[in-house]
């Protein structure tokens, strides 16, 4: 008590000496005022209106000010009983916790949604997709989001707070350029609050959020593309893993690949030993369409990885973001560069206007020799023109492996052939039933045998199509591999009749 008087008598003494203060400031300001200042002065205190405006100004502030305190107060006093964890659009843990959030109720008082249509890829083997399954009846996944601002959900009987924020411009961004680019760089936040101190729930939400991520995409293959003017994948797809063996290469090629591949990535301890940086690099080349892409995919799906494309040919990439991304890239991740050659020569042409905003081949060089932070990274880079390529690019080291994905050989054609129209196809399905029965002794078989039956002499003759089909189109005639698969959609229900097809097809082929 004795020590609140004493310092209540301090701060009315302190008051006291201000008051004072003041008195003498204000005598000082008058008599630096000039006579018409002063009298102006005057004029207003004399005058009962302007004087009560004066007052009601002065007031005015004070209530602001006030206002403003209470305000930064209360919302800082707020956050003690509150514990909180941010991410970042970038992060993973941004795309798990969205997903979470998109996945449970919200409170009714949210009214501003933001709004994403994801499509679920379903990567047919056979480029085309069956009755079932046309891409005209199919409807993304809409994925709502709370929009900017702050929300509330409940999650196993807890209030859950979300927020989600985006940063103002970018200060100084003073021409209309940077001011767009500045706006493209704002990475939104997410916030998950809870209440009370502890940090349990927080955790579990976010280890939940990931784990149920990581279930979706079980047995799935990922795909992340790299955004423009940013340093971040996103990921564009998760899909079924397209089957490796319905890539049809040159015989053997796939088997050394994967084999060289296997080896590499069982191989850890050897380059460690030997100080070797631990990762290695492929050059797919070849004319467009003999699937280094398809081939690409299929492997990642087969060993379990995912695949992050980067897209040289952005604009907004620079050098120093195309390092960021091949430093970041999502662990057990298989990274691919497509058409090298294409993204430089344009670069070259567009130089003048695209300015800074493009990866120079210093800048690919750099990042392919600085990947550090992935350890045991698999490049690969895929080229139509590999003549056209720096040496540099493609000395071992930054390239380990060429690989040629020439024009279909007579192994292609027949592989292709039979992929399409075999009845033991990988989807198990029958492509045409309409064949006549053999007859003889299957006529009295058992139903079950009358089937196996049609399907043995329905695949007999469409070997004995494959024969003659391999005879039609030869790796001189330089059809590509999607060239064929064109070919053999278009005909897809006249096997029999195909090989009549194919000078017309050859001929069209020419004239493209
Ligand atoms: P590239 O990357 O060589 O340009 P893609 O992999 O993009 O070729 O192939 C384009 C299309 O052709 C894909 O739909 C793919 O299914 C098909 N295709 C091309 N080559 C093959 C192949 N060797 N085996 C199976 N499908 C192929």
């Amino acid at each position: 008590m004795e020590w609140l008087a004493v310092k209540t008598g301090a701060v009315l003494n302190s008051s006291a000496a201000i008051l004072d203060q003041a008195v003498q400031y204000s005598s000082q300001f008058e008599s630096t005022l000039s006579p018409a200042a002063m009298k102006v002065v005057q004029g207003v205190m004399g005058n009962d209106v302007l004087s009560a405006g004066f007052f009601l100004m002065i007031v005015g502030s004070f209530y602001t000010f006030f206002k403003d305190l209470i305000v930064q107060y209360y919302y800082n006093i707020l956050s003690w009983f509150y514990v909180s964890v941010e991410v970042q659009e970038g992060d993973d843990c941004y795309k798990w916790l969205s997903e979470w959030v998109a996945e449970r109720p919200l409170t009714k008082s949210v009214r501003h949604l933001t709004v994403k249509a994801i499509w679920a890829e379903d990567d047919d083997d056979r480029g085309y997709y069956n009755n079932n399954n046309t891409r005209g009846d199919e409807r993304p996944k809409l994925m709502f989001l709370p929009g900017l601002g702050s929300h509330v959900l409940y999650h196993k009987g807890h209030k859950v707070s979300v927020s989600q924020d985006r940063p103002d411009h970018a200060a100084g961004a003073d021409s209309e350029q940077s001011r767009i680019l500045a706006s493209i760089q704002k990475k939104q936040s997410l916030t998950i609050s809870t209440f009370g101190w502890d940090m349990s729930l927080l955790k579990m939400i976010v280890h939940d959020a990931m784990e149920e991520s990581y279930k979706k995409k079980e047995g799935k293959t990922t795909i992340y593309t790299s955004q423009p003017y940013d340093s971040y994948w996103s990921s564009s797809a998760t899909r079924a893993p397209r089957a490796f063996h319905s890539v049809i290469l040159a015989e053997g090629l796939k088997e050394e690949l994967l084999s060289d591949i296997t080896t590499f990535r069982n191989s850890a301890q050897w380059y460690h030993d030997r100080g070797v940086p631990y990762r290695r690099g492929y050059l797919l080349h070849g004319p467009p369409g003999t699937g280094k892409t398809s081939f690409i995919v299929a492997l990642a799906g087969h060993l379990r990885m995912s695949v992050c494309i980067v897209n040289l040919g952005i604009s907004g990439l620079n050098d120093q973001q195309l390092d960021q991304l091949l430093n970041n890239a999502p662990r057990n991740s298989i990274l691919l560069m497509e058409d090298v050659d294409a993204a430089l020569v344009k670069r070259k042409a567009g130089r003048a206007q695209e300015g800074s905003n493009n990866v120079t081949l210093s800048g690919i060089l750099n990042a392919l020799d600085g990947i550090t932070a992935q350890e045991g990274s698999v490049v690969f880079m895929t080229t139509n023109h590999i003549r056209k390529l720096a040496p540099a690019l493609i000395r071992p080291g930054r390239c380990d492996r060429k690989m040629l994905f020439d024009y279909a050989d007579e192994h292609q054609v027949r592989g292709m052939f039979l992929k399409f129209f075999l009845s033991r196809s990988s989807t198990g399905q029958t492509t045409n039933n309409n064949l006549p029965l053999p007859k003889g002794i299957f006529a009295l078989a058992k139903p079950d045998s009358k089937e196996q039956a049609r399907k043995d002499a329905y695949d007999a003759m469409i070997h004995e199509v494959a024969d003659k089909m391999c005879l039609a189109i030869t790796h001189k005639d330089a059809v590509t591999t999607a060239q064929l698969q064109g070919f053999f959609m278009l005909h897809r229900d006249s096997p029999e009749t195909i090989v009549d097809e194919v000078p017309r097809f050859l001929e069209e082929l020419t004239r493209e």
